[in-house]
């Protein structure tokens, strides 16, 4: 029997990423508050927020400095917008603090509200870059099997997952995918991670030639794949990737959506793993998730051809009414503030050991084939035969009951892709709140079995 809110949820809201079929019976877990890591039900319940939301509440759910800093946004100028050279302080403000942190060069950024419109923006910068040149033909986007980069139709298209693509029309013409660096998963027997890095270097290699390197304009890759299955790259994979995209002069998109702002124990996902891109998409972990807000970084070549195409086109044709929204500047600035005032960053590296300790630890129970992450990430991989790492059959969905286990024991964690279970809390997590996460996903593992 469903309680009187879930059951006008039912009646009324279509949900993201949701069996709408089954929604039906089982209805929604309706939340109403949060505080540090937790979130509470209606029930008045507390949970683990094991996914830090969608990956993104990077400093936990009370911090009264964020709601502070969108209060007195609003109060003073609640809605402006960047069009036709109209500005705002915290826009400013804010680009300025993040050409600062760009482990990139930057010459510019280039808000957008989401990860999906960050995403779409690349493409069609990456497009608008190279009619500006004279190369037309240089348009194909590369990116990879399990990737996932939004759902709008261009970034739906990089998307690597089946059920972004099945009976959706896509992906569009143009945009190709590679193999998927999960070494565990699709390594062949005794090779090494340099090994199957490098042999997915040359199959990318050998998927340009076939394209041909005139028609190639992109390259586009998480630093940890995240909605894919959270699954972390093997070693030497991105400066093999580097040196292909370099030899054929495709540009580099680095999607820091999820690893962007400390998740990795670093500013930005890709310094700890060796990336050296042209370009980065952000969001989510910005505002710590409180409002919503993304962006590129715009290096200066591609700067200098942007405003040629001005001096040709008479206006630089993109933009939504919500980027770069004055509230959610005003919420980046504080959230970055936070950040340097209080050393999160520093605080994830310290903590990491501790966390992938205890998620490495998980590989030894008896349904686990890999427990694997960096920073305050991690995956693990659902498995009927440790030995043979043979699946599930699919139609059991082992993972989605894991999960639903971990619910009972009052943690979230988020059930992905090919039974794999994925754990992303709040950077501002404690030490005995990371052994309280594990020991409730250790319980929910028993209960699976
Ligand atoms: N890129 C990555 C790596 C993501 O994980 C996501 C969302 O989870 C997106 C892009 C899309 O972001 P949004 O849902 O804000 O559109």
């Amino acid at each position: 029997m469903l309680s009187n809110l879930a059951a006008r949820d039912v009646e009324t809201l279509i949900h993201p990423y949701t069996n709408l079929a089954t929604h039906r019976e089982t209805g929604p877990l309706v939340l109403e508050r949060g505080e540090g890591v937790f979130v509470f039900d209606t029930d008045g319940r507390p949970y683990i927020e094991g996914m830090a939301g969608l990956w993104c509440t990077a400093l936990g759910y009370s911090n009264g400095e964020l709601v502070e800093a969108a209060r007195a946004q609003m109060a003073r100028l609640p809605f402006t917008h960047l069009f036709s050279g109209r500005s705002h302080d915290p826009g400013i403000e804010l680009a300025e603090t993040l050409k600062e942190l760009m482990p990139v060069p930057t010459s510019k950024i280039f808000f957008t509200s989401s990860g999906s419109e960050a995403n779409d923006t690349q493409v069609k910068l990456a497009w608008y870059f190279n009619n500006a040149l004279g190369r037309p033909e240089k348009k194909k986007i590369i990116a990879r099997q399990r990737g996932y980069h939004g759902v709008t139709v261009a970034s739906a298209s990089m998307t690597g997952l089946a059920g972004n693509h099945a009976d959706w029309d896509l992906p569009l013409p143009g945009f190709l995918h590679t193999a998927c660096p999960h070494h565990y998963r699709y390594a062949e027997a005794g090779e090494t991670e340099e090994a199957f890095s490098q042999r997915l270097a040359d199959e990318l290699e050998a998927m340009i030639l076939r394209e041909g390197p005139e028609t190639v304009a992109a390259f586009i890759a998480e630093p940890v794949m995240g909605a894919g299955g959270a699954i972390t790259p093997p070693a030497g994979y991105f400066a093999a990737i580097q040196a292909v995209l370099a030899r054929y002069d495709v540009r580099f998109i680095a999607d820091e959506v999820i690893c962007g702002f400390g998740r990795c124990g670093t500013w930005f996902g890709g310094q700890a793993l060796g990336m050296r891109p042209d370009t980065i998409s952000f969001a989510k972990a910005l505002t710590s998730g409180y409002v919503p807000l993304g962006g590129v970084s715009v290096d200066e070549p591609l700067y200098e051809a942007m405003l040629d195409q001005s001096r040709k086109l008479g206006s630089f044709g993109h933009g939504t009414t919500y980027s770069g929204h004055p509230v959610a500047c005003a919420v980046a600035l504080k959230t970055i503030e936070i950040f340097r005032r209080e050393g999160i960053v520093a605080g994830v590296a310290a903590k990491a050991p501790h966390f992938q300790a205890r998620l490495a630890k998980l590989a030894e129970h008896p349904i686990v084939g890999e427990a694997r992450g960096i920073g305050l990430i991690g995956g693990l991989e659902i498995v009927a035969d440790k030995a043979s790492r043979r699946q599930y059959d699919p139609k059991a969905g082992v993972a989605a009951r894991c999960v639903a286990f971990a619910q009972g024991e009052g943690l979230i964690v988020r059930f992905l892709a090919g039974d794999r279970v994925a754990v992303c809390p709040p950077l501002v997590i404690a030490p005995d709140e990371i052994d309280a996460l594990f020991d409730r996903l250790t319980r929910a593992l028993d209960r699976t079995r």
